[in-house]
């Protein structure tokens, strides 16, 4: 068998299990990978790692590549890419990893076990018991070669385990610096399980050597497993890899991040209306910061010019949800407006309860988010934002107590009465500078102005004594009133006749 080399240009992997979601701690990881690559100009390898087959499932796979594309990450060898070294999914390759583990064996350097569960779990006890590290305490590493024949002949299951060497193991960690682990903590461990399915730690190591890794780039809680992930290596003589082990990151109370603290996935970020570009620069803060100074915004091509392995913390990095909103807000503001109306879109249809929308709603709704994105944090507040031209209910507006607080003092009479009139006249639809110098007119006759006149108009308007600046609502209100849609948006003079109807 070939003994695969490390030496060369730089070739990183991501190397997701496809049981769930992808978290944004492995999404991380993703993205630094993918960061580390770009800039070295080296090799991004997407490897799915599906040895759990109770947990794998296909469907997840499909779900990660388009989370991972979602996210702005491409790779140059992959399942869906193929490259120089497949299979690039684990449940394709058993047989090499028999191969390996049957050369192993025959070396010496791993031998059969035919321990049943229950004597592990007794000789665990025992050791936890007696106040022991439970280790394996090597009961069939010695077997004659005799005995191991006899049994395996009758039919007896084994797995095959590795021996572990009576030293302690060390390696090199970009992160961490030298990282060593005592002979004590690590026991001859599994690679092949009795029923014939390899396990992580082993496959690990056989594809990361295949597939020429040079950096192992990953979760620190990983960072246990790599001791045996170097004995490995060790033992089939093979060149060990540089390793990174990123730092866990935390949510807001310093635990763990989990689903207990909100939006954890990718997909949820997604489905919250977040910018792939703001996720992806939130992520490359998260454990590293550039040198110098207290820069946050980093368009994807400056992070591949700035971000550097080296300079990534061990310590925890807690998930700041407002910091994402605010860089979030930042990118929608300075997106290409096209773009932006059509992630938003989709958030605007279910509000309006929309199923197919016409080339004109289509066209409106992008006129909306041109005018309202920029004040929200993410694109799924959107139709909250525009709720005063969505949803416009003038019996509720009025019946508010707080709004009709405001009616029912002298002055907003005043401007009540002048400001009806005035609309009533215009004939539709009423432009935004028009609408102006009608507000203008009023302050004029009544000689009211500041919240005094506005609150009374907006509240006539949209049901709230503040919100977005008419410049922006009117027109919307006007060219959405054009529209036939499941419920009808009412434009300013519709609203104002509503508000008389009532008044009656
Ligand atoms: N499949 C492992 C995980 O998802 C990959 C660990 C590694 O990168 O070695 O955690």
């Amino acid at each position: 068998m070939e003994q695969p080399s490390i030496s060369g240009k730089v070739r990183v992997r991501f190397a997701p299990s496809p049981t769930g979601q992808v978290h944004v701690g492995n999404a991380r990881t993703a993205l630094f990978n993918w960061l580390f690559a770009r800039q070295q100009g080296g090799t991004f390898i997407l490897r799915i790692e599906d040895t759990d087959l109770d947990r794998s499932e296909a469907r997840y796979e499909t779900q990660l590549i388009e989370d991972l594309k979602w996210l702005g990450l491409d790779w140059d060898e992959g399942p869906d890419v193929g490259g120089p070294y497949p299979p690039y999914r684990q449940s394709d390759k058993w047989q090499v990893y028999q191969d390996y583990a049957e050369r192993l064996v025959s070396e010496g350097k791993a031998y059969r076990c035919f321990c049943t569960q229950e004597e592990l779990e007794r000789q665990r006890e025992e050791a936890l018991q007696q106040h022991l590290q439970p280790n394996y305490p090597g009961t069939c590493r010695n077997l004659a070669p005799e005995e191991v024949e006899r049994r395996r002949a009758a039919g007896e299951p084994c797995a095959i385990r590795l021996k572990i060497p009576e030293r302690p193991i060390r390696f090199h960690d970009m992160v961490r610096g030298w990282v060593e682990f005592s002979n004590e903590v690590v026991s001859d461990l599994i690679i092949i399980r009795s029923t014939g399915v390899p396990v992580y730690n082993y496959v690990v190591v056989i594809d990361d050597a295949e597939m020429k890794i040079t950096h192992v780039i990953r979760g620190d809680d990983h960072l246990s497993n790599t001791p045996k992930q170097v004995a490995l290596y060790e033992a089939l003589g093979w060149e060990v890899p540089e390793f990174a082990h990123l730092s866990t990151i935390l949510g807001p109370d310093k635990e763990r991040l989990s689903k207990r603290h909100g939006a954890t996935s990718l997909a949820n970020f997604r489905d919250m209306g977040v910018l792939p570009e703001a996720l992806m620069n939130y992520m490359a803060l998260l454990g590293w910061a550039p040198t110098g100074g207290d820069r946050e915004i980093f368009s994807p091509i400056e992070l591949v010019e700035e971000f550097d392995l080296t300079r990534v913390t061990p310590s925890s990095a807690v998930f700041d949800f407002e910091k994402l909103y605010w860089l979030n807000r930042h990118y929608i503001k300075v997106g290409v407006p096209e773009r932006i109306a059509e992630i938003a879109e989709p958030f605007c249809l279910r509000a309006l309860g929309i199923d197919k929308p016409t080339s004109d709603v289509r066209t409106w709704l992008a006129h909306v988010t041109a005018a309202l994105a920029s004040s929200v944090n993410k694109l799924d507040e959107l139709p909250e934002r525009a709720a005063s031209i969505f949803h416009f209910d003038p019996a509720a507006a009025i019946a508010a107590p707080e709004n009709a607080e405001v009616l029912n003092t002298t002055s907003a009479r005043a401007v009540v009465y002048i400001f009806v009139a005035k609309i009533l006249a215009e004939s539709e639809p009423i432009s935004a500078d028009r609408f102006k110098s009608l507000i203008k007119e009023v302050q004029k006759e009544t000689k009211i102005k500041g919240p005094a006149l506005f609150h009374p108009i907006r509240i006539l308007l949209t049901g709230a004594q503040s919100g977005p600046e008419f410049d922006k609502l009117v027109p919307l209100m006007e060219e959405g009133s054009r529209l036939e849609l499941p419920k009808p948006i009412l434009s300013v003079k519709q609203r104002v006749v509503a508000f008389e109807a009532l008044q009656s």
